[in-house]
Formats: C-alpha cells, structure tokens, sequence
C-alpha cells in the first residue's frame, strides 16, 4: 500500500531548475574565475603579513565567504538531486562533475588558510584584536590551532588529490560492498532476499524465530565478506595512524577533539561515567525478559516490541502533532517548522532510488535548509521527521551568523533534533490513554537512548581497542571479533545472551569506516539534551529565550562557552550524571506502566 507521504516531493528551484540549468556552469566558472583572481591578489598579501592590515583580512573573508556560498549552493543542488534519485544517470554525472570542479576550486583557495597559520602569534593577535574583524575571529582563532598539525601547501594538495584514490577509495569500496549485500531468509514460509537496513528492520520484529533468524541469517551473510570488509578496516586505522604521525597528533582521537572543539578530559569524564550506568540498562533487559516471559533476553529480543504498537501514523498526523509539539514550546518553533510543509522544503514519499534513511542540509546562512526523510507510516518515521525538523530550526535560526559561524561542531550538531524528538515524545505521551501503547512508546524511546547514549560509548571504546592493538600488528578478523566481543560484553554484562555470530557485530558499522570516533558525539549530544529538558521541565517558559539564543549561536562560539550561560559544565561529572537521573526516571515510569 503507498505510503501516506506519497507526493510529498520537495522543490529545489530557489537553488536552481534543473540539472541542465545554464546558471550551474556559470556559477562554477565564475567562482574559478574569482578563486584565481583572489589567489592572484591576496597571495601576496598574506605573504607580507607585517603590512597585512584589519581591512584587507576582512575584504578577503568576505570574498572568501562569497564563493564558498556560491559553490555551496551548487554542490548543494547536485547532493539533494542525486540523493532524491540516485539511479538518474543525469544526476549521477552532476555530482561527481560539481565534486571535481569544487576540489579543483578549494585547492586555489587553500593557501589562505596556510598562510594564515605560518602568521607569528603577536601578529596575528594583533589582526585577532581588531574590531572590524570580530565576526570572524572564532573562526581564524579555530584555524591557528591547527597550527602543529598542517603540512606545507604542496602536500596538502597531495594529499587530497591522493585521498581520492587511497582513503576514500577504501570508504567507497566498503560503501559498494555493504550497500550490493543481499541476504536470504524465511519469511512466511518463502525464501526472501533482503538488504542489510531490511534485516536490521526484522530485529524489531514481533516474531522472535524470525528474529533469531535474521540476526543468524545477517552475521553469517557478514561473515562472507569478512576478510575483505577487515581487510578496509585495518588499512583504515593504519592509514589514521600514518596521518596522525605525520601531522603530530598526539594520539587518535586528537583529531576528532580538535575538530569537535572539545577539551579530550571532558570527553573522558563522559565517557566514564556512562560506563558507571551500564546497570541501567542491565536492569531494563532484565525486566524486558520477564516481560517476554524469557529467563534472559538474547541479543536479538533487545528490540522486541513490547506492549502495543500505535497504528498506522499518517504523514498529515505527524505534521500536526509536531506543530502542536513545537507550538506548545514557542510559537516560533511552530511558525519555522510550518513554512518547511508550506513551501515544500521536505522530501517525503519512499521512492526506488532515492537514498534512504533521512537527513537535513542546511546549506548556508543565505539558504533555508531541506529535508529528506523516507516516510513509511510508522510512529518512528514521525519521530524521524520531528528529528530532522530540529535540525532544520537549528539551520533557519543561526542563519544571522556568517558562513563561516554557520555549522556547528558535532558535539552540539544533534542538540536541536534530539530536544524536537523529545517535544514530541512528551507531548504524544500526554495525549496517549491507552495503556499498551503507552508502553510501546516509553519502551521505544528508552531503547533508543539506550542505543544511543550506551552503545555509541562501547563503539568508542571498540574503536580505541582497535586502534591500540594495531600499533602492535595487523588486525585479523579474529582479533577484531574479540576486541567487539570484549567491549560488548562490558556493556550486556549477564543481562544479555550474544550469539556467536555476534563477533562480526563491527563489520557493517559505517562511522568506523567514513568518521572515525564520531560515536561519541551521539552520546554528548543526549545526555545534553536530557539534561537541558530537564531544564525546560523545571524552568517552564523562562528556559526558552536561553535555547533560542543557544540556536541562533550556530558555530559562532565553542560547545564549552555556548552552554555556559545555560549553567552547564561539562567538566564537572555531574552535569553527566544528571542525564542518567533522568534515564532512570523514565526506567521508573515504565515500571509503573507495566
Ligand atoms: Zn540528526
């Protein structure tokens, strides 16, 4: 049956019209044209840094600025294309054409931000010092701490040009592998093929055969493709590590600090205490065995639904409920959100070739964000939507930042989205009178903060063990099972059977292979939010002119300074504590509802 979204298409022509549109090769060949024209001028300005002053720096920002825009804009347009419609070879060929044309581009601008690194401290501080240049300072002062870490103008262009047939050749290579993996199972007495997002969707599954037999049915599918799939990994992390020795990182996950802009001790201290709340989860997997009248719980009834399912969940449904959700929190969360539906700026039916899963790209500040999602009827795929809507609130709001202030680090990326889910959970709880639904929903949300908070740490600290053992050796695939297995087990503790299989539970994850140790930002950012809601709760209407400021801030400050206003420290370990508080809160409602 077609989904209730059908129709639901976005339309890109404040972009541009078409992907023949004339206006693309103007716009790539006027942005080449000006990146000549202002390596040709200012190349030499940056190289006179004594004589450099505050209104040439500032004219070159602006300038650079500009065409950053005006290539944003296309690369934008041809991302949005091909994800709407991967098969088209049409779109195909303008991505990777806008792709190349834009390496080619950013390479005759790169010297501005070598140069300015090679500045002496005094001499830049000066320049820092400047009023004029105030709205650019965080994003200069962010540059110089790259310092230590960058190479000399020709390598760095080696290297990019490199990376393309080394690094993201094996991302690719993984990509095509994962993406072509087709698995065959029972289903309702047939044999089914299904691809590797359909057989991690039969996890949810009521039936438990059926769910014991996919998770066997996609790790030995996995297993197939295991000296290969360990084979990227592996030159993954040695490739990491090269580049970390070459650009002086002091360890791996340095990089990842720095460009979180983040203090490595905070994480830790994160880190450490989500560890201290294992139990917490323990505990509810315990529960949820009695509940499935199971002595324990495998690792495939993990996502067993429990209590009753909301029924089919109209896109029309999901809309209203989100714009009552954000209304109920500020009239302008629901004016925002409103003009994403009336002007269509989303991307919602489930069409064959369009990418799935879903996603919010914001562009530029001179550009409203879009949305794409893959909207299937279900109570989840609203959640999705309220989800992406965050970020597209986050993405129209901090548009009175520059270019350069406009995205925000990791860290805080998933504050807005998450703090929308959780708007929309509170506000279909308060409405929900049936009892088993009820269930299902606070059962649902527990298990994906579980899956969020919890996991992502113990797919950290995989990746941490991966990275040490390979200092000493190459990684097989047996050292690598051992390592998952080691840190899941800290995890599951004896709350949870893992089935053999369960050792290729890394090989399919994609943050391991494109973002190495992105996990940890999902945790950051929901203990941020369970604690900043709690705020809400507590504060009521006084909290909101505080998070719209945090919003309309985008990238402008660090996460640290950001959140200090709102009487966060992320050193003090019990700021992180108090997202767990709230965790076990919601443990004990669903003890109550049960
Ligand atoms: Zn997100």
């Amino acid at each position: 049956m077609a989904s209730s979204a059908e129709g639901i298409r976005w339309n890109l022509n404040d972009l541009f019209t078409a992907a023949d549109d004339p206006e693309i090769e103007n716009t790539l060949a006027d942005c080449r044209a000006r990146a000549e024209a202002f390596a040709k001028r200012v190349r030499s300005l940056m190289q006179n840094p004594q004589t450099l002053g505050a209104e040439d720096l500032l004219q070159a920002l602006t300038e650079l600025e500009s065409i950053y825009e005006a290539l944003g804009r296309v690369g934008s347009y041809a991302g949005l294309l091909y994800a709407a419609d991967t098969a088209n070879p049409v779109h195909q060929d303008l991505e990777q054409k806008v792709e190349q044309r834009s390496t080619e581009i950013h390479n005759l601008l790169l010297f501005f931000e070598l140069e300015w690194l090679k500045f002496d401290d005094p001499v830049a501080d000066r320049l820092l010092g400047n009023e004029r240049l105030k709205s650019y300072t965080h994003y200069l002062r962010n540059l110089r701490r790259y310092r230590p870490h960058t190479l000399a103008e020709p390598e760095e262009k080696i290297v990019n040009e490199k990376d393309n047939t080394g690094r993201n050749a094996f991302g690719r290579l993984f990509s095509e592998i994962t993406s072509a993996l087709l698995f065959t199972l029972e289903i309702d007495g047939k044999q089914e093929p299904r691809n590797l997002s359909q057989m991690l969707s039969l996890l949810h599954d009521p039936d438990r055969t059926l769910r014991q037999r996919a998770m066997e049915t996609l790790y030995r599918g996995l297993s197939e493709q295991g000296q290969v799939l360990s084979f990227i990994y592996d030159t993954l992390i040695q490739d990491h590590i090269t580049m970390d020795r070459l650009r002086r990182y002091a360890d791996p996950l340095a990089q990842r600090h720095l460009s979180n802009e983040i203090d490595p001790n905070a994480v830790k201290i994160m880190m450490e205490v989500t560890e201290e709340h294992y139990h917490l989860a323990q505990d509810y997997f315990r529960l949820k065995a009695k509940l499935l009248g199971l002595p324990r719980i495998a690792l495939y009834d993990q996502y067993a639904p429990l209590g009753k399912e909301a029924r089919s969940f109209r896109y029309a449904q999901a809309q209203e409920l989100i714009l009552e959700a954000f209304q109920s929190f500020d009239p302008s969360f629901r004016r925002l959100a409103a003009e994403f539906f009336a002007n269509s700026w989303v991307d919602a039916e489930v069409r064959n070739g369009k990418r799935g899963g879903a996603f919010c790209a914001s562009p530029s500040p001179k550009l409203h964000p879009y949305i794409l999602c893959n909207y299937d009827d279900h109570l989840r795929d609203a959640m999705t939507l309220a989800h992406e809507l965050g970020h597209g609130l986050h993405g129209c709001l901090s548009r009175k930042q520059n270019y350069f202030n406009y995205d925000t680090p990791l860290t805080t990326a998933e504050t807005a989205s998450v703090f929308a889910e959780m708007l929309v959970f509170d506000d279909l709880l308060a409405r929900q009178t049936d009892s088993q639904a009820r269930i299902a929903l606070v059962a649902g949300k527990l298990e994906d903060i579980f899956a969020t908070v919890f996991r992502q740490n113990v797919l950290t600290r995989f990746e941490e063990t991966a990275f040490a053992a390979r200092q000493e050796k190459r990684l097989t695939p047996e050292m690598l099972g051992k390592l998952w297995i080691e840190a899941n087990e800290k995890y599951y503790g004896d709350a949870v059977d893992m089935p053999d299989g369960y050792r290729w539970g890394w090989s399919y994850i994609p943050h391991f292979i494109h973002s190495r140790f992105y996990c940890y930002s999902y945790v950051f950012g929901q203990l941020l939010v369970l604690a900043l809601y709690r705020m809400y709760k507590d504060q009521g209407k006084s909290f909101v002119p505080k998070y719209l400021a945090l919003l309309e801030a985008g990238g402008s400050v660090s996460p640290e300074a950001l959140l200090r206003p709102m009487g966060v420290n992320i050193h003090d370990r019990e700021f992180w504590r108090k997202g767990f508080e709230e965790i076990a809160g919601m443990i004990a409602t669903f003890e109550k509802l049960i």
